[in-house]
């Protein structure tokens, strides 16, 4: 590799000059500087002289990439979000970036675990997905662990990753394989980021036993273990910290230090021999209520009419006020459904203890345990899917189908 000086006006950058990738524009190079930091230049702005030559790392030279064929095969599909993207110089935001030969000449270390095959699937900021697309990616996943795959990795968005892993947990059925979701806070190309760590422990659990939909994400801001959060149970907790994801009323399943797994709860198994199938009907006609003092009863009102469905968040142990009851009766009378959740996230909803909670339920809201609001709100989309039957309804809700409800709660 090249080591360079480059002039720009006054000041001076001395660095290598990185391979350019397929994708990239050809006006820009790249040179990563000694501090570590990757800075982008246009090639016209720029005086660019070479300084020598150095030894680098294997990972930035050009020379093909083997994969060992006697590794387990699994498939990385890109669907978007910082993971799936690096710096673009020219407008400082992110773009996508993502071929195979880029996530493994970045990640090396990947092929000493498995033979990664990657595709695009479509790439959008998760917070523009839609039902649709986690149809599109349940769908997908069956095919690809029913042609032959060991695992599956889904790179994802961080902010609606636990949406999406919640409705894959409920769509992809007799699922004997890994399904693991993973995503990034901070771009590949910078020197904090928290990508290469992620994507290392999420190949390992991919070629793990763990036959569930699971989330991978660093489990302290040190970059040293990942935790394995089950699916119905993860929830994005900051806006920019490495260690965002959190399980909630349960621990994780596990965690990956030093490149080995340890487990902490029981989880589904790996089972040779079997068939994933699909299971997407979703009623997409449902709402995810949150309650607030002052909260407008007309606008619930319209809500409540408009809506086949509707979670409430409620306060607490699954309040709301008053003013709303007969909103909520009149819902129910005209055959919607309507179930309560707490926007305390930690707990368990017990709507005895208050005459609101009392109320609440003589009018027939569904009390869901201490299931997570976002994983309740997919999970009405799936059961109203099946049944608009109030008691139907009220069995599948209470039912624990993908781990979604546990009889006791663990708070960590
Ligand atoms: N907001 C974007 C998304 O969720 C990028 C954030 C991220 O991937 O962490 O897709």
């Amino acid at each position: 590799m090249k080591l360079v000086r480059v002039k720009k006006g006054d000041k001076i950058f001395e660095g290598y000059l990185l391979p350019r990738y397929e994708t990239e524009d050809k006006n820009y190079v790249t040179i990563k500087l000694k501090n570590g930091y990757n800075v982008g230049f246009k090639i016209d702005e720029i005086e660019i002289e070479e300084i020598g030559d150095v030894k680098i790392e294997k990972k930035y030279l050009s020379e093909k990439l083997e994969q060992k064929e006697s590794l387990p095969k699994i498939m990385i599909v890109g669907t978007g979000g910082t993971i799936s993207s690096k710096i673009d110089y020219e407008t400082g935001a992110v773009k996508p970036a993502f071929t195979t030969e880029e996530i493994l000449r970045n990640n090396p270390e990947l092929m000493n675990i498995a033979r990664i095959d990657t595709e695009v699937l479509f790439n959008i900021l998760s917070e523009n997905m839609k039902p649709i697309h986690w149809k599109k990616i349940a769908r997908r996943v069956a095919e690809i662990l029913n042609s032959g795959y060991y695992g599956v990795i889904i790179a994802h968005g961080t902010d609606t990753m636990h949406f999406t892993s919640a409705a894959l947990s409920f769509m992809l059925k007799n699922l004997y394989k890994p399904v693991v979701l993973v995503g990034s806070q901070r771009s590949s190309d910078r020197p904090s980021t928290d990508a290469f760590l992620n994507l290392y422990s999420a190949t390992i659990v991919a070629t793990s036993d763990i036959a569930e939909v699971v989330v991978v994400m660093h489990s302290s801001s040190n970059d040293d273990s990942c935790y394995i959060h089950r699916g119905t149970r993860v929830r994005k907790m900051h806006t920019s910290r490495r260690d965002a994801f959190k399980s909630i009323n349960s621990l994780p399943i596990g965690i990956v230090e030093n490149g080995k797994i340890k487990t902490f709860i029981p989880y589904r198994k790996r089972k040779e021999g079997e068939e994933v199938y699909v299971d997407d009907e979703l009623n997409e006609n449902v709402f995810l209520l949150k309650i607030f003092p002052g909260i407008d009863k007309e606008i619930v009102a319209k809500i409540v009419e408009k809506f086949d469905g509707i979670v409430i968040e409620g306060t607490g142990l699954g309040h709301a006020p008053e003013d709303l009851l007969d909103v909520f009766k009149w819902g129910i009378e005209q055959g919607k459904i309507i179930c309560m959740t707490s926007q305390t996230l930690y707990g368990r909803v017990n709507m005895n203890v208050y005459s609101t909670g009392r109320k609440l339920l003589s009018i027939g809201v569904i009390p869901l345990e201490d299931m997570l609001p976002e994983v309740a709100y997919v999970k009405l989309m799936y059961v109203l899917g099946k049944t608009k039957d109030y008691n139907k309804v009220r069995e599948l809700m209470l039912k624990n189908i993908a781990g979604e409800i546990s009889e006791r709660t663990i708070y960590i």
